[in-house]
């Protein structure tokens, strides 16, 4: 039933793409990499004619009008563009980020270049990169889950955030009697410590299952009521075991969370950008960085076509083009905006090599979807220095000093080493983040959305860096 139901679908997908020829575009990433400013900024510069210079059909002025329409699919939210646009250019704040799936439909009217015209239909799907990496326990028991999960629990740097959890882990036993309150314990517990290692502090990325970070509309349900316990990789529960809840919870786990969003969702895209907040990862130290490359070879892992075991026929990806993109490049100097995109491509590289990628067109670009920050040259005693100029957020810090909000600061983003290998080296890159070279605290300021003269809504454009070559990589083939 459930297969004559999906090739429904693919077919209704299939007849829709005939008449009006449309493209699913996934929009992904780990939560907080700048996927709610992404498509707001996305949207409103094909909408409002953004400079978008490297975006041909764009630039040569093919396209002649993007508006929105009503979103297709009637069982997932909108994406709220028009309040994430006005908190961002009206009130001059970033927006609430993704929390859930959320779609939205964008109609562009363009010229082909033969002279003919045509529309193209896109379905920007946005959901959290957290979902992805759920994938690979749909190969994994209960059993084998909780192993992996406290033997990584039990490294630097996240032993040190394990204990609350771990203390309570040595008061269970596995095979006494199943109890809902120690479950809940345990699970909150667990849940607790997964934050904390994705805090910017330590900044780690792999950490399924994902739902317990980002639960969508399923907060609280029993499928995302379990923990892992120290059982036996072979073992069997006893029947009414607290083991054997865990066990049935992370089963249904993936019947009634994993498997139903590969399915609806992932299997359907045909674009897919991965958005990733680089520089928190090298701020935080190499521990960071090794774990964000591991996340891109899970996520690659997810992308590679055909070969898996994971896929069933019903949900294999037919993505044939993907973009990594590291975000808040505006947090660097123009001079490193090129460096950051190579570290970026050689980790995509090493990440692609253990996952034995292939399938899908990959390529990376720096960006900043919406730039907070301009660039000025400050003197310094004899020197010159290149800087960037924002306003950090009301209650930035810096050192001693806490901003208010409005004011203008000028700060050195150290240069990004050029070797990849450098930003693995402990303690090569902490000093280099941004920040004044007096400052002890080298964290990225974060800084506020740049002001905007809104006198004309119309006429109002979004600054940005590289956006378009996104696009261009993402969109532009099907606009020729
Ligand atoms: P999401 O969780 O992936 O939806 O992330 P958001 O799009 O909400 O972005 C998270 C935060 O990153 C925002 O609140 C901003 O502080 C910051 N951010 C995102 N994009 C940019 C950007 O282009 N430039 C700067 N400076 N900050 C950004």
């Amino acid at each position: 039933f459930e297969e004559a139901r999906l090739s429904t679908r693919a077919l209704l997908d299939y007849s829709e793409n005939f008449f009006h020829p449309t493209l699913r575009l996934g929009v992904t990433g780990l939560s907080r990499a700048g996927k709610t400013v992404f498509i707001t900024a996305l949207v409103h510069g094909l909408a409002r004619g953004g400079r978008f210079p490297i975006f041909e059909s764009m630039a040569t002025g093919r396209i002649s009008a993007a508006r929105l329409e009503p979103q297709p699919d009637d069982a997932i939210p909108r994406f709220d563009y028009e309040d994430h646009l006005r908190t961002l250019i009206d009130d001059r704040n970033w927006p609430h980020s993704t929390v859930d799936i959320s779609e939205l439909r964008l109609v562009i009217d363009y010229q082909r270049r033969n002279g003919a015209d045509r529309s193209l239909t896109i379905d920007i799907v946005d959901y959290p990169g957290e979902w992805l990496l759920d994938l690979p326990l749909l190969n994994k028991s209960y059993e084998q889950w909780a192993a992996e999960s406290l033997s990584l629990s039990r490294q630097d740097p996240r032993v040190r955030l394990a204990g609350e959890w771990h203390a309570h882990l040595a008061t269970l036993d596995p095979t006494g009697r199943e109890n809902e309150q120690a479950t809940l314990t345990a699970a909150r517990l667990f849940t607790k410590y997964l934050r904390e290692c994705r805090d910017e502090q330590f900044a780690m990325s792999l950490l399924p299952p994902g739902r317990f970070l980002m639960p969508g509309n399923l907060a609280g349900s029993p499928a995302l009521t379990f923990a892992p316990l120290d059982v036996p990789l072979n073992g069997e529960p006893p029947e009414g075991s607290l083991w054997a809840m865990m066990r049935r919870r992370f089963e249904a786990y993936k019947d009634v969370v994993v498997r139903p969003f590969f399915r609806d969702h992932f299997s359907r895209l045909d674009r897919q950008i991965v958005l990733v907040d680089a520089l928190t990862a090298f701020n935080a130290g190499p521990e960071a960085l090794h774990d964000l490359e591991s996340a891109l070879a899970g996520i690659l892992d997810i992308f590679r076509i055909g070969r898996s075991s994971l896929w069933s026929a019903l949900f294999r990806p037919k993505i044939d083009r993907i973009l990594f993109a590291a975000t808040k490049a505006d947090h660097l100097h123009h001079s490193s905006h090129d460096r950051l995109e190579n570290i970026l491509r050689r980790i995509v590289e090493r990440a692609s090599t253990r996952a034995e990628f292939a399938g899908a067109e990959v390529d990376v670009v720096a960006m900043s979807a919406v730039r907070a920050t301009r660039e000025a040259q400050v003197q310094r005693g004899h020197e010159r220095l290149p800087s960037i100029v924002g306003t950090p957020i009301a209650g930035e810090t810096s050192g001693p000093e806490v901003f208010d909000g409005r004011t203008e600061v000028a700060t050195f983003p150290g240069d990004l080493p050029v070797e990849l290998n450098d930003l693995f080296k402990a303690g090569t890159f902490r000093g280099l983040a941004a920040g004044r070279p007096e400052d002890a605290d080298y964290r990225f300021l974060r800084f506020r959305p740049p002001r905007i003269d809104c006198r004309n809504p119309e006429e109002i454009i979004l600054p940005h860096i590289r956006l378009d070559r996104a696009l261009q990589f993402l969109i532009g083939d099907k606009l020729l």
